[in-house]
């Protein structure tokens, strides 16, 4: 038998409900993310993917559950029904250990790439410019950018800007990485070389959670699939389970529509 103790998991999301007014969007939601571990979050449109992602990164708050980062609980302090808001200043703390990349890239338009990817190390966390900047050139170089340091945003394709939005995210030195639809938006010729990127961080042992339409990405490269529909998830586990044996007739279905 192993003595090994269960690590705390690098994501806990226990019993998440969160309401937009009537509308029930996640409904008693419970999963765990282990350090180093790369978890995929397929679904339906509007079964909830990005609003659970919104929720672990403090983006929205939910009314029922908790969800713990490294063990400690986010938005809120105390547990067991006390829903006490942490001071802005903690949220933001606790931000600062997730980076988060978007379906729109959302890089500052009038920076250069290399002033994209140092600015808020500089400014946010006080790093030396000096500093920051050779962190930000190895990021660059590391998706494959180095030679387009001095290049405006608006002057790059869709796939290296999002290549430039994931150095950005890892400039910040975060614990884990929140990807939402991150190839949604590029042309289908591009989705590759992004998806390439994360495949790499995956191999480098990043904790990630990545809601993606892109099922073959996620058979290949996740190490556990989450399946939701209707606020809920519905299967979870090994990706060759998931897409080899789905269980319910609701992934079933969904699976087909990918064919
Ligand atoms: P997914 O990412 O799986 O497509 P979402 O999390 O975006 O799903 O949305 C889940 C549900 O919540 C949908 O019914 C959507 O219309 C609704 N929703 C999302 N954001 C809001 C909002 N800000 N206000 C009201 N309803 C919202």
């Amino acid at each position: 038998m192993s003595t090994k103790p269960n690590p705390t998991p690098a994501i806990a999301v226990d019993g998440v409900s969160k309401w937009f007014g009537k509308l029930k969007v996640l409904d008693e939601v419970s999963t765990a993310v282990a350090p180093g571990e790369a978890v995929v979050v397929i679904g339906p449109s509007g079964s909830g993917k990005t609003t659970l992602l919104r929720c672990i990164n403090l983006l929205e708050e939910f009314q029922e559950g908790e969800i713990r980062i490294d063990g400690e609980p986010i938005g809120y302090s105390g547990s067991g029904g006390q829903r006490i808001r942490r001071p802005e200043r903690e949220v933001a703390r606790m931000r600062a250990q997730l980076g988060m990349v978007f379906q729109s890239f959302n890089l500052f338009p009038h920076m250069n790439v290399l002033k994209n990817v140092m600015v808020a190390p500089v400014r946010i966390k006080g790093v030396p410019r000096k500093e920051a900047e050779a962190i930000a050139v190895d990021l660059l170089e590391r998706v494959g950018l180095g030679d387009k340091l001095a290049s405006m945003p608006a002057k790059l394709s869709g796939g290296q800007q999002q290549r430039v939005a994931i150095a950005r995210a890892l400039a910040m030195n975060p614990e884990l990485m929140l990807f939402d639809e991150p190839t949604s938006a590029l042309d289908p010729e591009l989705v590759g070389e992004v998806l390439g990127v994360m495949r790499q961080l995956v191999e480098e042992g990043m904790t990630m959670v990545i809601v993606t339409h892109e099922m073959q990405f996620a058979r290949e490269v996740a190490h556990r699939v989450v399946f939701m529909a209707e606020g809920k998830i519905v299967e979870q586990g090994p990706p060759d389970d998931l897409f080899g044996n789905p269980q319910s007739e609701r992934l079933q279905t969904f699976l087909k529509r990918f064919r």
